[in-house]
């Protein structure tokens, strides 16, 4: 099922999908308009597996066909044979929009068409395609390959065929939960996830903790794998400000306000693993140093 799966966009997301899809025997056609972020991207999927390797949970046979499955891909137009592409641009309804009427023109009745956007409208995305029935949302959390709970999110006109494939393809292939959110800015874990990290900011800013006690606090009081700073440096700031300032829009609500200094630290390009900076610093691996 899905054997040739296109994903579109190399950045934080659309790299650790390909990943995911790679390690469970898919092959990857990536398409990235930056050479240089798809370079990037390629590099830190490399430094990825080798840590896995250094793990023993891979074998350097296993890397070297897992790298293999992945290829890049000039143009949407490539996409052409695939039956799934999952859309991980960045988080612009302009630039989605785009490539989801290009996507509709290439690709045949058949394929599915899939966006893992946080905030925006599938539904809206779905009405610049001819084929709406096939537009339905996964919505992975970062990283793809390693968190085991996708969102599906149906679009106003999603068919249930188009709802049933990719539930099957989540659970049997992934082997991923699924669960069934309705569309509404952000779903379940970016609505939550985000007002955390919020939270978090706005304690650093008014100097309550410093990042590291605050980080401390939450990995070790309730158990998170990383504290809330250092998730949004592995998100990205930039994904979480756009996310933020969506759902400040979306919901009109103060609580999505996202603080002054998330907006100081993207202006600045730190924006976390991706930059070697955020509120920590990272080697070119994504290893934090400090
Ligand atoms: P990112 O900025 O790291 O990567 C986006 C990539 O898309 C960039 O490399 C950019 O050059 C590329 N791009 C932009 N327009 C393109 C086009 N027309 N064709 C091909 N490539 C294009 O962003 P990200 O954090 O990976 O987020 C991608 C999507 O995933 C967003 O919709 C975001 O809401 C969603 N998402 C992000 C996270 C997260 O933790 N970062 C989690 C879940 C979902």
């Amino acid at each position: 099922m899905f054997r040739t799966v296109g994903v579109v966009g190399a950045g934080t997301m659309g790299r650790s999908i390909a990943e995911m899809l790679a390690v469970k025997g898919r092959d990857v056609l990536l398409v990235e308009k930056n050479g240089k972020a798809l370079d990037t991207s390629l590099e830190l999927l490399e430094a990825s597996l080798d840590r896995q390797m250094e793990r023993w949970a891979i074998t350097l046979a296993e890397k070297k066909l897992i790298l293999n499955r992945i290829h890049k891909a000039a143009s949407l137009q490539a996409l052409a044979d695939c039956d799934l592409v999952i859309e991980a641009a960045s988080e612009s309804l302009d630039i989605k929009k785009k490539i989801f009427e290009s996507l509709d023109r290439y690709l045949p009745q058949s394929a599915v068409l899939a966006s893992n956007t946080s905030t925006l409208s599938l539904t809206e995305l779905a009405g610049v395609t001819r084929h709406p029935e096939r537009v339905i949302g996964m919505h992975f959390v970062y990283p793809a390959y390693r968190i085991d709970v996708v969102e599906i999110i149906r679009g106003l006109k999603t068919s249930d065929q188009t709802f049933e494939q990719t539930k099957q393809f989540i659970e049997q292939v992934l082997d991923k939960k699924s669960i069934m959110v309705y569309e509404s800015p952000g779903y379940v874990t970016t609505r939550l996830i985000c007002l955390m990290i919020n939270e978090a900011l706005l304690l650093l800013s008014e100097g309550v903790a410093s990042a590291e006690d605050i980080d401390l606090a939450m990995r070790v009081g309730y158990q998170f794998e990383h504290g809330p700073l250092e998730m949004a440096d592995r998100f990205g700031l930039d994904a979480v400000l756009a996310a933020l300032e969506r759902m400040f829009r979306e919901y009109g609500e103060l609580k999505y306000r996202p603080s002054i200094l998330l907006k100081k630290k993207v202006r600045a390009g730190q924006l976390g693993v991706k930059t070697g900076s955020g509120f920590f610093r990272y080697n070119k691996d994504g290893e934090r140093l400090s």
